[in-house]
Parts: C-alpha cells; sequence; structure tokens
C-alpha cells in the first residue's frame, strides 16, 4: 500500500508565537518504494517523521496508508492511527536495543508483546534476520555485534509485523559511509522485495545509492526532485 501525506502541516507553540514545523507538505511513497527525506537541521524532518509515524496529529493535513486515514488533527483519527500504527515499522536513529536479550530474542520480544507466542514468533524472526544478513550472529548480545549490525537488527525488529510502512531516521548517522551506503542498500531492497513503502531520513546523501526518490525539506516545505537526474544530451 502507498503511504499519502495530504497538505501536512505541524505547528508549535513558541513562546507567545508559533513555529511551523512542516508546512503544507504532500507526497505520496509507492509501495515497494524508498524515498530519502533530506534537508538541513531542523528543516522538520524528525517531525515529519512522527507525523507520519502516527506519533504527533498534524495542524493541519492527513496521513493515509492506502485509503486508510493514520493520522489527522486532534482525535478525530486516534482509533485509526492505533489500529494502522501496528502496520507502520520505525527504525531510529539509535537501534534501541535490550542490552540484556539476544538478536533473536530483540525480534521476539516485539511479537510477544503485539501477544504472540515467543514460539511461533521464532521462525518469522530467523527469516528476517536472515534477511538482513545476520542468520550467523542469532545469539549475539548487541554488545557482541558491531555498529551496522546492531541497526539490521533495528530493521529486522521493524519488519517483525509485516508493515506497509517503513519509517527510517537516519540510520546511518552513527555510521562510516560504506556501512551506512550498506544499510540504506539493505533498506532499499527488502522495500522493493516486500512491496513496503518507505520514507528514509538521511543527512548524508552519498549513502543513497539507488533510492528510488529524493525529496529536500527546507523550513519546512518540500521541493521534490527526481533520484536519479535527467541528463540532457
Ligand atoms: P530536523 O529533524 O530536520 O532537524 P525538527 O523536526 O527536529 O528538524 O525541527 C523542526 C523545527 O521545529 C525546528 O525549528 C525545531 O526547533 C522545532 N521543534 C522541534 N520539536 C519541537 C517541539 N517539540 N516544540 C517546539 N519546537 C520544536
Amino acid at each position: 500500500m502507498d503511504l499519502h501525506l495530504d497538505h501536512v502541516t505541524l505547528v508549535y507553540p513558541d513562546g507567545a508565537g508559533t513555529l511551523t514545523a512542516v508546512d503544507d507538505v504532500s507526497r505520496t511513497v509507492p509501495a515497494g518504494t524508498t524515498t530519502a527525506l533530506l534537508g538541513p537541521s531542523g528543516a522538520g524532518k524528525s517531525s515529519l517523521l512522527a507525523v507520519a509515524a502516527g506519533l504527533t496529529p498534524p495542524t493541519s493535513g492527513t496521513v493515509r496508508v492506502g485509503d486508510a486515514v493514520v493520522n489527522a488533527p486532534g482525535t478525530r483519527a486516534r482509533g485509526a492511527a492505533r489500529a494502522r500504527l501496528a502496520h507502520v515499522g520505525l527504525v531510529f536513529q539509535q537501534p534501541q536495543l535490550l542490552g540484556s536479550l539476544t538478536a533473536l530474542e530483540q525480534l521476539e520480544l516485539t511479537a510477544v508483546l503485539r501477544g504472540e507466542r515467543a514460539s511461533s514468533a521464532r521462525g518469522r524472526a530467523r527469516e528476517l534476520l536472515a534477511a538482513v544478513g545476520l542468520e550467523r550472529e542469532e545469539r549475539r548480545l548487541p554488545a557482541q555485534l558491531s555498529g551496522g549490525q546492531r541497526q539490521r537488527v533495528a530493521i529486522a525488529r521493524a519488519l517483525m509485523g509485516a508493515p506497509d510502512v517503513l519509517l527510517v531516521d537516519e540510520p546511518t548517522s552513527a555510521l562510516d559511509t560504506a556501512r551506512g551506503a550498506a544499510v540504506v542498500r539493505l533498506v532499499t531492497g527488502l522495500a522493493r522485495e516486500r512491496g513496503i513503502a518507505t520514507l528514509l531520513v538521511s543527512h548524508d546523501e552519498d549513502t543513497l545509492g539507488d533510492v528510488d526518490a529524493r525529496v529536500h525539506l527546507v523550513d519546512g516545505r518540500l521541493a521534490g526532485s527526481p533520484a536519479a537526474p535527467q541528463l540532457v544530451p
């Protein structure tokens, strides 16, 4: 299913006035594709991701997954957002793994928190760890994994609920360019294979490789540009 941002605006109270962090952003991320969201610090990238994730209601505008409204102003869509949140996978800047759990257990825990039995989730957890190239590391604790491997665990964990939408916040900020590019390649490939609409925040264009689209946010406003610039013969 596609992710649709329709005229999304987010205004924060700011002292006596207001600050418009996201300003009338409209964009569709088609299923199976990855859109990179670029922009300087303070441009509104995290704010937009929080609205797309349903963590913050927009001041105006809507977020839809397919035909379902998953976020809208006020409480109108709260029930819908809760139902749909299960179908949105999130990857944060830091992998946020639990120190005492193995890679496999990190994934099983998310299924258990959704009410599934760990034993029934194990097969899916193994399949996802293999999909991110960590089949041999499933018994390792976070401290026994590299930074890139920890980020791969976080990506696999985000896919445990078979999400339609994946939102990724600067997954490469703690990695060098080569490792960062490998993580972006992994996310792009998984999105394509699994038909997931993926929005990926980045400040590092060098890691973006073959993402399907790049859009730039400046002062909360979107200035779109195609992923591959057209060569003029
Ligand atoms: P980015 O992720 O691109 O660095 P942010 O979304 O974090 O940008 O911030 C966009 C703007 O909104 C900035 O001016 C920031 O100071 C402001 N801002 C972010 N969060 C809040 C908040 N909770 N309350 C008030 N202003 C905020």
